[in-house]
């Protein structure tokens, strides 16, 4: 706690008053990263990874190192993340640092480490033993995307976009009520424009590296963009999947370029809400991941590893979760804290909104500590 704050909360409790309440964010936008390993978010590139056993040749190992290379955990992610790094400096936190003298560990609640069950407890804040795999059955939990959408003043101000066609099973889009874009398909909901049907075209004219139902970012990314401009929700979730799919191909330095990638889009985004009034100043973001990977430095974890996520895969339950904006403490990496959960998430994402999830769904975790509300909270040192 810094000095000013020490003040404003001796003050306020001189005056017998807690310090006052932020307003509740007027939007909450839920990025998801799937399969990207807290140890790049939090260390950046991994140097004994670039080599040829991962599709880095000499010349490319160059160039990346001369991109995302560093003498410290914080120059390399600076380097790999700079808009995130940026962000989390100014007004916002991160769970899941585990290099760091006092960690503040993050993890996946269910028992699989992979993706459907990952995002389901993510998006339900509870694992549920019946989701194990990828299957395409429809959820038959209710997400807090359905609750917030079965309420006013969020009824019809949701909206998902994901780049995996198994985002429509996990949101139950028979039954939520709200549009869950694949990512594939063209977008057919809500107001469309020109620009929108440019990238429904280049969703049918661009082939899919890695089968159908698994588009590149971009694609993704620049209709849900488009989107939310014309049509204002509040409660979005955006899914982008190519850190996983060159993870599990093995290609750690495109695993690298989608994930510096990523921060652009995901900054990109931020000012394209922060240029619109309704969301100025309004709007916070919550990143993670739906599981983490092995290798690294999770005990007993080959480096090559760093590829694979399943049970069986010493820290692939590993996660990391970062939140900036409206109504975020800002807190930097927070440190010397008991592990937390991905199932904490929902609750989180609903109090950013001023409600409380909790009450609603007594099986999801509660709201990860310290992020939401007013009060001291450590400034960073920037
Ligand atoms: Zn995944």
């Amino acid at each position: 706690m810094g000095i000013p704050c020490l003040l404003v909360a001796l003050i306020g409790s001189l005056l017998g008053q807690p310090a006052p309440e932020p307003p509740p964010a007027h939007a909450v936008v839920l990025v998801m990263l799937d399969g990207l390993r807290w140890q790049e978010v939090f260390g950046g590139a991994d140097e004994r990874l670039l080599t040829p056993r991962f599709a880095v040749d000499q010349n490319d190992r160059a160039r990346l190192l001369e991109r995302f290379g560093g003498p410290t955990a914080e120059a390399r992610r600076a380097a790999l993340m700079p808009r995130l790094w940026s962000r989390i400096a100014r007004d916002g936190q991160a769970f899941g640092d585990r290099l760091g003298p006092e960690p503040a560990p993050a993890r996946v609640r269910n028992a699989f480490n992979v993706s459907y069950p990952g995002y389901s407890e993510v998006f339900c804040g509870f694992a549920d033993d019946r989701i194990k795999d990828n299957r395409k059955v429809m959820n038959p939990n209710v997400t807090v995307f359905e609750w917030l959408n079965g309420h006013r003043p969020f009824a019809g101000r949701v909206a998902a976009f994901g780049g995996w066609d198994v985002f429509p099973f996990i949101f139950n889009a028979e039954r939520c009520g709200f549009p869950v874009d694949d990512g594939c398909s063209p977008v057919t909901f809500g107001v469309v424009n020109d620009r929108i049907d440019t990238v429904n075209r280049l969703r049918a004219d661009t082939p899919y590296r890695w089968g159908p139902g698994a588009p590149f970012d971009a694609l993704v990314y620049h209709a849900a963009r488009e989107w939310i401009r014309l049509n204002r929700p509040r409660v979005v979730f955006l899914g982008l999947g190519e850190t996983d799919e060159w993870a599990h191909e093995g290609r750690y330095g495109d695993y690298l370029r989608a994930a510096h990638r990523a921060d652009a889009l995901i900054a990109d985004l931020w000012d394209a809400m922060q240029a619109i009034d309704e969301y100025r100043g309004r709007t916070a973001f919550i990143l993670t991941c739906d599981h983490g990977r092995g290798g690294g430095d999770a005990a007993g974890a080959a480096p090559e590893q760093w590829r694979d996520h399943n049970n069986k895969t010493p820290g692939a339950e590993q996660t990391w979760i970062a939140a900036f904006g409206s109504g975020v403490r800002p807190a930097g990496v927070r440190s010397g804290l008991a592990e937390v959960g991905q199932d904490q998430i929902a609750a989180t994402l609903a109090a950013l909104l001023g409600r409380d999830y909790n009450a609603a769904q007594p099986k999801a975790g509660p709201p990860l500590p310290g992020v939401v509300g007013g009060g001291p909270a450590r400034r960073p040192e920037d």
